[in-house]
């Protein structure tokens, strides 16, 4: 079968036409596929995936950029912290054009003075805290993706006993999530793209409950033209054939049992907890505190920091965006006072922002 192929061609133009024929023919009513990932959003528009698809199958962007789903009173903690003196803010540069809701980002706070510094990895951070007398603090955000690392480091200041090393932690859990956002019942969705990077930790059977409880097709999907099109195929496929199975056209990473080493390294730092998601409010158990043994690298209890839910940023839509109810075009703001120069919400900022995919390469 085509989509056996996979691995041979994953960017050829020839068998993704073939493709592309194929789930024409196999989709004959309206779909609405969510595609939860946000490096998949880019993907999509950069690899001009919807151009190959036929007018029936309508692809909906969901909640998976991590900075996006960061609620607006996190990103607020985030600025407080960077403004305190004595205090060294170490931070992926996707959060720092991040509005709080006074729209001050931490770029704007680094031009005032806060001590803001730019890494590429939790364990620079914990390389800075070394060096330094200063307390640094690292906004520790992401998914199950990001997740581990940032357990290890954890683990590693803890080993060598370096205490002015802190995280400020927002961590969010997927599955939980998509419970929240299926069960809501505005978003009419058919399927679920599901997210590489995150099911190469939680596995495939992460999702098994999930498609069975809302009986939705479930394909776990990489990031080439040819798996997020085999993904769409198996989607359509089941669609029509009236199932709702969990599949994985990304199996040279993903397995059923994804990576038990990484989630025991997570569950040794980090504890369930509820979570504020910007677009989807308070999920239970669907984020992860610091356990009580690893309290003393809590950035909120170091300095007493109490959590206050603001709203967004005025006229953003971005909540919506989020849950696939509508599209960046919708939002009035949107490359008009929205732009990605000057974004007014995350979903702007980011890199794997919906709202920056469509200012960026246009679209429907
Ligand atoms: S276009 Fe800007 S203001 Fe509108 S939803 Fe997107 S990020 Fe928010």
């Amino acid at each position: 079968m085509l989509i056996d192929r996979i691995t041979e061609g994953l960017r050829d133009p020839e068998l993704a036409g073939r493709l592309s024929r194929q789930i024409h023919d196999a989709a004959t009513r309206p779909l609405r596929l969510m595609e939860v990932c946000g490096t998949h959003t880019m993907a999509i528009f950069r690899h001009g995936i919807r151009s190959l698809l036929p007018a029936e199958v309508e692809l909906i962007s969901g909640p998976g950029c991590p900075v996006c789903v960061t609620s607006a009173g996190d990103i607020d903690q985030i600025i407080d912290l960077a403004d305190r003196p004595g205090v060294i803010l170490a931070t992926f540069g996707d959060l720092l054009r991040v509005p709080g809701s006074d729209c001050k980002n931490l770029a704007e706070a680094r031009a005032e003075g806060a001590n803001v510094e730019i890494v590429y990895s939790p364990a620079e951070a914990l390389k800075i805290a070394q060096a330094t007398d200063r307390t640094v603090v690292f906004p520790a955000i992401g998914f199950e993706t990001t997740i581990p690392v940032i357990a290890a480091t954890a683990l590693e200041a803890r080993q060598k006993g370096i205490n002015n090393f802190k995280l400020l932690v927002s961590h969010k859990v997927v599955p939980p999530a998509l419970y929240a956002l299926l069960g809501d019942p505005e978003l009419a969705v058919d399927g679920l793209i599901c997210p590489g990077h995150v099911s190469a930790i939680i596995g495939e059977k992460a999702y098994e409950p999930l498609a069975a409880k809302f009986h939705i097709p479930c394909v776990i999907a990489g990031f080439e033209p040819m798996d997020i099109l085999s993904a769409i195929y198996l989607l359509v496929r089941q669609i029509q054939d009236g199932q709702a199975r969990v599949e994985n056209c990304y199996g040279r990473v993903v397995s059923r049992e994804g990576n038990p080493r990484a989630r025991a390294m997570i569950e040794k730092v980090f504890e369930p907890c509820d979570a504020q998601w910007r677009g989807l409010g308070a999920i239970p158990g669907s984020g992860l505190a610091l356990r009580p043994d690893f309290s003393d690298l809590d950035a909120r209890t170091a300095f007493g920091l109490v959590f206050h839910d603001v709203p967004e940023p005025k006229g953003c839509r971005c909540g919506e965006i989020l849950t696939g109810k509508v599209k960046p075009p919708q939002c009035p703001l949107f490359n008009t006072r929205c732009t990605p120069t000057r974004p007014v919400g995350p979903c702007m900022v980011s890199s794997e922002g919906t709202c920056a995919a469509y200012s960026k390469y246009g679209g429907l």
